[in-house]
């Protein structure tokens, strides 16, 4: 595992605002990467793929929806709109139809033909593979570029949604008020090595045991170094 280079932390404060690194944050990045290597040391996304243009396509559907719901979605889409080509000839009606049991199916309609097009027109067919270019697609974000482009080619990116959000800043790894913020805060601490699986790791955690509303502390391999359960839950 890495080391925080002299003067990181202080790089990764604005200097605009006072968003920065919980003061031990490095070594509960550390302590958080040895508990999920032992207890998981492969993760990857729960969404379901054969290829890049099937992980983009998932990605892009999964914006505020569950990946269980997408995963129903996608067989039968897949079927009809195989690649980047046959969606770039899609009908707006027939892809509507095909999605239009996941959120935003709209504008997620209008995003999935353009983003197929741009593909088709500007990379040559071919899915961009760094997440620089994916963030060009149209629906694709930084969070959704830096998990595309870390599980398919492995590029030391943090993807921080609203569950990396979450999750960190109830441990104290920072005080962000944004998932860009803490993203910006959290890259440079966790070794490039650990990006990937430190976003897949958290999400999941958020996912089933530190959930939003209710977190499972009890459940939970962190607590020790937890200043939620520390504050909030064992009253200290
Ligand atoms: S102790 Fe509770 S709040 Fe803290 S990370 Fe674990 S589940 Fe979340």
């Amino acid at each position: 595992m890495g080391s925080i280079k002299k003067g990181t932390r202080s790089s990764a404060v604005s200097k605009k605002t006072s968003y920065q690194a919980g003061p031990d944050a490095q070594q509960k990045i550390r302590r958080i990467i040895d508990t999920f290597s032992k207890i998981n040391p492969s993760p990857t996304t729960e969404l379901k793929y054969r290829n890049p243009y099937e992980l983009v396509v998932a990605t892009l559907l999964s914006a505020q929806c569950t990946d269980k719901r997408v995963n129903e979605i996608t067989p039968a889409f897949f079927k009809r709109f195989p690649d980047v080509y046959a969606l770039a000839k899609a009908s707006p009606k027939e892809v509507y139809e095909l999605i239009k049991t996941c959120s935003y199916p709209n504008n997620k309609t209008k995003y999935l033909i353009e983003l197929a097009k741009k593909v088709v027109k500007e990379f040559g067919g071919k899915i961009p593979d760094n997440a620089k270019d994916l963030q060009k697609l149209p629906g694709i974000g930084k969070k959704s570029a830096h998990v595309i482009a870390s599980t398919l080619y492995g590029e030391p990116v943090l993807g921080v949604d609203t569950h990396v959000f979450r999750v960190t800043k109830r441990l104290g790894l920072h005080n962000a008020k944004t998932p860009d913020q803490t993203e910006r805060i959290l890259s440079p601490l966790i070794p490039p090595e650990y990006r990937s699986k430190f976003h897949h790791w958290i999400i999941l955690h958020g996912r089933y045991v530190c959930k939003a509303r209710k977190p499972m502390c009890d459940k939970c391999p962190l607590t020790d170094i937890c200043e939620y359960y520390k504050t909030e839950r064992n009253g200290a």
